[in-house]
C-alpha cells in the first residue's frame, strides 16, 4: 500500500504528521513518501504542484492531503497560487467523485446550530460529482475581460451539461458506497425544470437496476435542502452533481458545527483517491500546535476503506477517535466546560493509545 503524503501549508504539516503516526499504529504495511505541495512546493521549486510531487501522488494507490494556502500567496498570478495544486491534482488523477461525510458525534452535539435531538447520532455521506455540470460548461473559459468582468454586457450564460458514462459512473460510487452503509441511496436532481437533471435521474435509475439490494429514491434539489435541516438523518447516501453537491455537502457538514473533524475523499474510476480534512491551512493558528488533527485523522481512515480497501483498519480509527472525545479531550476549536482541553501532539496521542 503505496501513500503519498502531502502535507502542504499552515496546520497542513501538524496534522498530517498526526494522522501518519495513527497509520503507523496499526499492525499494517505502509509505504509511506512525502513531497512538498502548494505554498511549500512554491517556495523551494516555484511551482504549488511540481512534476516530482505529481508523479508520485499518480504512482501512490492514495494521497493523503493536508491543507495549502495562505494569504500571502493572494498576489501570486492564479496558476501559481497553492489552491491550483488540489485543481491540478484532481485532473491529473482524474478525480470525478466526492466523498464527504456529515458525522454529528454524540459528545459534540452541542456544537451544532440544530437542535440536538435532530442531529445526535447523524451519519450521513454527501457524494459530489466533480468534473462536469455547469461548472465545466460552455462558455467556460471565453470572459472577455481579462479581470473575469464583462464590462457593458447585456448577458451571460454557462451550459449545464452531463454525459451518461459521468452519471453512471458516480451512481455506481454511490450504490456502491450505500452497500457498505445502511443501503439507501437518494439521488438529487432538479428534473421537474432541467433536461440535464431529468437525463441524470433516468440514468441513476437505470444504473440502480444493478443494484436491486440498494433502496433508490429521488428528491429535487430545493426539497433536499430543506430535509437536510428538517429531518437530516433520513438520509443515508445523497448523491448528486457538481453545483448541487457543492452547496449541499457544506449545508451537511455544518449540520455538525465542526470544522476541524470533517474529513473528505475524492476518488478515480480506479478507486485511487486523495484524501485530505473539509477544512483549510488555517493560517491564524498555524504553528500554535492547537489545529484539531481529527478531520485528517479521519480522512486516512476514508482512505483505507476507499483506496486501500482495509475496512477493519478504518472503523478501528474511527472507534478511536470516538473513544477519545468520551474520554472529553478537546483541541480548542471543539472545547466546552467540562472538558479536557488538548494539543494537536496530545490529541494524535490519545488516538493512537486508543487504538
Ligand atoms: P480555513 O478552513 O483554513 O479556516 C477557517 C477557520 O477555521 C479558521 O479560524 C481556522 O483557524 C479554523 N480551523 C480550520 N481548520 C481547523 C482545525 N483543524 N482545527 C482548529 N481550527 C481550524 O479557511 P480560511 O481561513 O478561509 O482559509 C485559509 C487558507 O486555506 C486560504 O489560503 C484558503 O485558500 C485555504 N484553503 C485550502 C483548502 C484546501 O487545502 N483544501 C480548503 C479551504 C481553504
Amino acid at each position: 500500500m503505496k501513500i503519498a503524503v502531502l502535507p502542504g501549508d499552515g496546520i497542513g504539516t501538524e496534522i498530517v504528521a498526526e494522522a501518519v503516526k495513527v497509520l503507523n499504529a496499526l499492525d499494517l504495511k505502509f509505504e509511506l513518501e512525502t513531497a512538498l505541495v502548494g505554498g511549500a512546493a512554491f517556495e523551494a521549486y516555484g511551482h504549488p504542484l511540481p512534476e516530482a510531487t505529481l508523479k508520485l501522488a499518480k504512482e501512490a494507490d492514495a494521497v493523503l492531503f493536508g491543507a495549502v494556502g495562505d494569504w500571502k500567496y493572494d498576489t501570486l498570478d492564479r496558476h501559481l497560487r497553492p489552491e491550483q495544486a488540489i485543481l491540478g491534482l484532481r485532473k491529473n488523477l482524474g478525480l470525478f467523485a466526492n466523498l464527504r461525510p456529515a458525522i454529528c458525534y454524540e459528545q459534540l452535539v452541542g456544537a451544532s446550530s440544530l437542535k440536538a435531538e435532530l442531529i445526535a447520532d447523524l451519519d450521513i455521506l454527501i457524494i459530489r460529482e466533480l468534473t462536469g455540470d455547469i461548472y465545466f460548461g460552455q462558455p467556460r473559459g471565453r470572459r472577455i475581460a481579462t479581470d473575469g468582468h464583462f464590462p457593458g454586457a447585456e448577458e451571460a450564460f454557462d451550459t449545464m451539461r452531463y454525459s451518461r458514462p459521468e452519471i453512471e459512473r458516480i451512481a455506481h460510487v454511490a450504490f456502491q458506497a450505500a452497500r457498505k452503509r445502511s443501503k439507501r441511496v437518494t439521488s438529487v436532481d432538479k428534473a421537474n425544470v432541467l433536461e440535464t437533471f431529468q437525463f441524470w435521474k433516468d440514468v441513476v435509475t437505470e444504473v440502480g437496476r444493478q443494484y436491486p439490494d440498494v433502496a433508490l429514491d429521488h428528491m429535487y434539489v430545493d426539497n433536499a435542502a430543506m430535509q437536510l435541516v428538517r429531518a437530516p438523518k433520513k438520509f443515508d447516501v445523497v448523491v448528486t452533481g457538481n453545483m448541487f453537491g457543492d452547496i449541499l455537502s457544506d449545508e451537511a457538514a455544518m449540520l455538525t458545527g465542526s470544522i476541524g473533524m470533517l474529513p473528505s475523499a475524492s476518488l478515480n474510476a480506479s478507486n485511487q483517491g486523495l484524501f485530505e480534512p473539509s477544512h483549510g491551512s488555517a493560517p491564524d493558528i498555524a504553528g500554535k500546535g492547537i489545529a484539531n488533527p481529527l478531520a485528517t485523522i479521519l480522512s486516512a481512515a476514508m482512505m483505507l476503506r476507499y483506496s486501500l480497501n482495509q475496512e477493519a483498519a478504518a472503523q478501528r480509527i474511527e472507534a478511536a477517535v470516538k473513544s477519545v472525545l468520551a474520554q472529553g479531550l478537546r483541541t480548542a476549536d471543539i472545547f466546552s466546560p467540562g472538558t479536557t482541553q488538548v494539543s494537536t501532539l496530545e490529541m494524535g496521542a490519545a488516538v493512537v493509545a486508543a487504538l
